[in-house]
């Protein structure tokens, strides 16, 4: 676990009045260049950190929530800071034990490591991916291989 930072690690919103704590490490970190995460964060890809909802504390303010529609039609809870605005993390429908962190709200982002990025087709065309990045045209339909990729990194000596 040498590559990951010793845990609680917190996070917080850029104006400060939420902030979080997460109390082991994630599941995975990946990128994504769908069109609407370019939208979402008014830049060119997002980054989404998952990790366990027992691992995961909101230690002050109350976050706002926005019901994004999904083009597949299936609605994900986007819970934002009510007073700056900056998106701190996503409640993936199907996933009752997991939530999706915005990790570029971390304190310390300097450990983050994508290991895979999906959506590659709407990917900018400047973007590049290192030759070990799990790539995906569009959406995955099994996570257990970038699981499986976070595992590997997070234990390479
Ligand atoms: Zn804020
Ligand atoms: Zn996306």
């Amino acid at each position: 676990m040498s590559r990951l930072p010793s845990f609680p690690i917190q996070g917080g919103c850029a104006c400060g009045a939420i902030r979080y704590e997460l109390r082991a490490p994630p599941i995975a970190v990946y990128t994504c260049h769908c069109a609407d995460c370019q939208t979402l964060t008014a830049s060119a890809f997002s980054m989404a950190m998952p990790v366990l909802r027992k691992d995961f504390q909101i230690t002050q303010g109350e976050p706002a929530t926005w019901l994004r529609k999904a083009k597949s039609g299936t609605v994900i809870p986007q819970r934002f800071c009510p007073d700056c605005g900056t998106r701190v993390f996503t409640e993936p429908p199907g996933g009752p034990h997991s939530l999706i962190i915005r990790p570029g709200t971390l304190d310390d982002t300097s450990w983050l490591h994508p290991v895979s990025a999906f959506w590659v087709s709407s990917a900018q065309p400047w973007v590049t991916f290192d030759d070990d990045v799990l790539l995906y045209e569009t959406q995955p339909t099994d996570f257990a291989p970038v699981m499986k990729a976070w595992k590997a990194w997070v234990n390479t000596p």
